[in-house]
């Protein structure tokens, strides 16, 4: 037997809450995700503890669904204070680390994909920004064992499936009919995929691993869904599809803006998002070149490197 007990700590940004999750099994007191490193994250956990009459002391591990800061910002804090497993999927370990080689491999990623993408001056600021949180950030790394999942078995009574897109280590926990989905699948907004680097230096096709996990998870017989951000999530396969056919609405306008000219990705994300563009610049370019990806792949489009950069033109 599995209880859930989420903790839902509110945020004014547009993800609404960061959830993170107590579970009680009949062995075991887990921590599923651990929040943000904020005060606010630290309190909202020791007080759901303490409503069900424990300490941070009695939790036995820490289950990651993914590396990002705002699932793992009380791991240290926690382990700090009880020496327990953290488990995670085995990509998620240069990223938790912040091995330096892995994060200067990675700006350099950027620093090419910005220029290839005729992004100019603001992808040359986003790469200075990127240089300059690699010290403020450092601090964030995770210390201590890491102990890796096995993906597609079970783990503390939970099926570990492995659905990348997002991030390339995420992973969902599936008890019986319900799903702790990470940000595979958020209610109120669109989760993105992100694109990124493989530990090669290589780009992950994002988008397609996205759609590939939603489909995956369209394909069992989970009908609840705790996700990692916002409320539950009651109809899982309805918003499956519906995210699926955003995707396709998200092409089929990026296909029609190419059939006029031969464009940049970089062009293409300032006439799809305006003034978003430069204010939240590396998500924009992440779901351009996400997008164009996926339609390379779906043979909708054609590349051309002219010039030092990469030119699109519809299919
Ligand atoms: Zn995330």
């Amino acid at each position: 037997m599995i209880l859930i007990h989420p903790i839902y700590s509110t945020t004014k940004s547009s993800l609404k809450s960061i959830n993170f999750y107590i579970i009680e099994t009949d062995r075991d007191l887990l921590l599923l995700d651990a929040g943000y490193p904020t005060e606010t994250c630290w309190d909202d956990l020791q007080s759901e503890l303490h409503r069900l009459g424990y300490e941070v002391t009695d939790l036995s591990a820490i289950l990651l669904t993914h590396h990002h800061p705002d699932h793992v910002g009380l791991v240290n804090t926690i382990r700090g204070k009880v020496e327990i497993p953290l488990y995670v999927h085995e990509k998620s370990t240069p990223r938790l680390r912040r091995e330096p080689n892995f994060m200067d491999m990675r700006i350099a990623f950027y620093e090419q994909l910005y220029r290839e993408s005729g992004c100019g001056d603001v992808g040359k600021e986003q790469i200075q920004h990127l240089l300059a949180s690699l010290d403020a950030n450092a601090s964030q790394a995770i210390d201590g064992e890491l102990t890796y999942v096995d993906v597609e078995q079970s783990l503390f009574g939970f099926e570990v499936l492995e659905v990348p897109g997002h991030s390339p280590d995420q992973i969902a926990f599936q008890y019986r009919d319900l799903l702790i989905s990470g940000d595979l699948l958020i209610g109120h907004i669109s989760s993105n995929a992100i694109v990124e680097p493989n530990e090669d230096g290589e780009r992950i096709q994002a988008l397609s691993q996205h759609v590939q996990s939603l489909q995956k998870i369209a394909n069992t017989n989970v009908n609840t869904v705790h996700p990692g951000h916002g409320s539950v999530i009651t109809d899982p396969k309805a918003l499956i599809h519906e995210r699926l056919e955003g995707v396709k609405r998200k092409t089929d306008a990026i296909r029609d803006l190419l059939y006029t000219s031969q464009q940049t990705a970089s062009d293409v994300a300032k006439q799809m998002y305006e003034k978003r563009y430069k204010s939240q610049f590396p998500l924009v370019m992440s779901e351009i070149i996400g997008h164009l990806d996926y339609m390379e792949q779906l043979h909708m489009v054609d590349k051309e490197y002219k010039h030092g950069v990469y030119m699109y033109s519809a299919r």
